[in-house]
Parts: structure tokens; C-alpha cells; sequence
């Protein structure tokens, strides 16, 4: 057993929010593995690195250093922060593309490993629950429809003005796009672990969701002889 509370999902399901919720709520970290993604594939493209398997790539990986901190220095690589610039819309695209080479998710499913094992935790992204830590005690798939899904991602980006006057069709068409990059890619595919608790948020409060999302850990928790 492992004593992590493994969060999987599609995008824009609310579950990165709620995933951090839960970890405040509970007292405990939070490893979101997206900002992870996000990070080396914004900063492989800055560096000219092409999104293929080979020599560029092997060096890349083995030449960089990864930190993973709190909420305010989120993620650094070769000590820069880029915790603001991976939530910016294109970097999405650029992640999911990135996250489906396989020495990419070697390389950080071994880092989350390491981050994982070393304290009780809430991580959150999409193979958490089936390859990460597949003997995680709690395992939670939260998910939303698609629309849903992309009205809640162009109000993000509304908010944090990082919108760039971009479509709600094209959100809708970019959402889909991932769940497709992401259901259909031969490593590490998203898809809800046999023994997960499923949580469709599409008619839910946050509020309810965290409830539920609480609910659930502590019930998991008490089965393995947990205290939360
Ligand atoms: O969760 P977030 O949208 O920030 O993740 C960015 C991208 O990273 C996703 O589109 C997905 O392709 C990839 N990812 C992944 N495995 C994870 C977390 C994220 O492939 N565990």
C-alpha cells in the first residue's frame, strides 16, 4: 500500500482545484504532476529541443535539474521558475504533445516516485492512480462532460487575462483534442483504474465536490488503518 491520495483525470474536470483543496483541507502535499509536464515541454521548446525520441532529447533529460516547491515556486528547472508561464494556453498543447514520449514519462514518473514516497500526499494528473502509484490507497478519477470541461477552462483563462480572445469552440475543439492525445497515446493512457472511486463534477459545487472528495479519502483512510 501506498499512502497517496492518487488523483486522475481528464482536463478541466476541476480537478487540480480540488486536489489542492483537499491537500489544504487535509494538512498534507500536494503534487500536481501536470505543472511537471507543462514545465519540460515549455522549456524544451524555448531550448529548440525537438518533441521526438533521440540523442537531443536524451541529453535534455539527463543534463536537468527538476525542483519541486510550494504554491509560490511551484516548479523550477535549471533553477527557473516557470510556475506562471506554464499556465499560459499554449503551453497546454505543447504539453500534452511533449508528456507522450515515453523517456519524458520515464523521467518524471521516477521523479514523482521519489517526491511521492516520501511523505503522505494528494497527487493529482492522469496515470497517477494506474502507474504512479498503482497501490495507492485512495484513488479518485474526477471528471466533467467536455463542454462543461471548456467553459470552465475559458473562464480560467478570462480570469488570469490569459485568454488572448480565444473562442469558446476553440477551447471546446483544444479540450477534445487533449482527452484524444491523452486517451489514445500508448504510454501511460488515461483511463480510470479498476479500483477508483469515479466523481462527475459537471452538476457539482466545488463545494460538494471537495465534500465528496473528502468523504471518500477518510473512508479509504480508516480501511487501511490511516489517520487523516
Ligand atoms: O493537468 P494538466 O492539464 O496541467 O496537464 C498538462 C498535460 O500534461 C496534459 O494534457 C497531459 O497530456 C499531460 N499529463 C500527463 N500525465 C500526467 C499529468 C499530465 O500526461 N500525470
Amino acid at each position: 500500500m501506498q499512502k497517496v491520495i492518487a488523483i486522475d483525470g481528464p482536463s478541466g474536470s476541476g480537478k487540480s482545484t480540488m486536489a489542492k483543496n483537499l491537500a489544504k483541507e487535509l494538512n498534507i502535499l500536494y503534487i500536481d504532476t501536470g505543472a511537471m509536464y507543462r514545465a519540460l515541454a515549455y522549456f524544451a521548446s524555448l531550448k529548440d529541443i525537438p518533441f521526438q525520441e533521440g540523442e537531443s532529447l536524451t541529453r535534455y533529460l539527463n543534463d536537468l535539474t527538476i525542483e519541486y516547491g510550494n504554491e509560490d515556486a511551484l516548479i523550477r528547472l535549471d533553477g527557473e521558475d516557470l510556475s506562471q508561464k506554464i499556465r499560459e494556453h499554449q503551453v497546454s498543447a505543447l504539453a500534452s504533445q511533449f508528456s507522450q514520449l515515453p523517456s519524458v514519462r520515464k523521467f518524471l514518473i521516477g521523479f514523482q516516485r521519489d517526491l511521492g514516497q516520501k511523505t503522505i500526499c494528494v497527487m493529482e494528473g492522469r496515470d497517477i492512480s494506474t502507474v504512479v502509484f498503482p497501490e495507492a490507497f485512495c484513488k479518485i478519477f474526477v471528471t466533467a462532460s467536455a463542454e462543461v470541461r471548456a467553459k470552465r477552462r475559458l473562464s480560467q483563462l478570462v480570469e488570469t487575462g490569459k485568454d488572448e480572445g480565444i473562442s469558446f469552440e476553440q477551447v471546446l475543439k483544444d479540450v477534445e483534442e487533449r482527452d484524444r492525445l491523452d486517451i489514445e497515446r500508448e504510454v501511460s493512457p488515461l483511463k480510470v483504474a479498476e479500483d477508483a472511486v469515479v466523481v462527475d463534477t459537471s452538476d457539482l459545487s466545488p463545494a460538494d465536490v471537495l465534500k465528496r472528495l473528502i468523504e471518500i479519502s477518510q473512508e479509504k483512510a480508516k480501511g487501511h488503518n490511516l489517520s487523516l
